[in-house]
């Protein structure tokens, strides 16, 4: 599992850091960077609901 960021798309409005921040956090350039881009596959659910906040769809999962 990974997670891939469509930078052209995100507005650094930070909802995903707000659900995980573990994983996302918003950089100084306004652009979200990931802090763990394979994560455990346990971490699955949590991880969704985080890529399902951003309301722009700049994140996804990748198998
Ligand atoms: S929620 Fe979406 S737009 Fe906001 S920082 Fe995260 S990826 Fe970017």
């Amino acid at each position: 599992m990974r997670i891939d960021v469509d930078r052209s798309r995100c507005e650094g409005l930070g909802m995903c850091e707000a659900m995980a921040h573990e994983f996302f956090e918003v950089g100084d350039d306004g652009f979200v960077v990931v802090l763990d881009e394979a994560p455990d596959e346990g971490q699955r659910a949590f991880i969704r609901a985080a890529i399902d906040s951003c309301p722009v769809s700049a994140l996804s999962l990748r198998d």
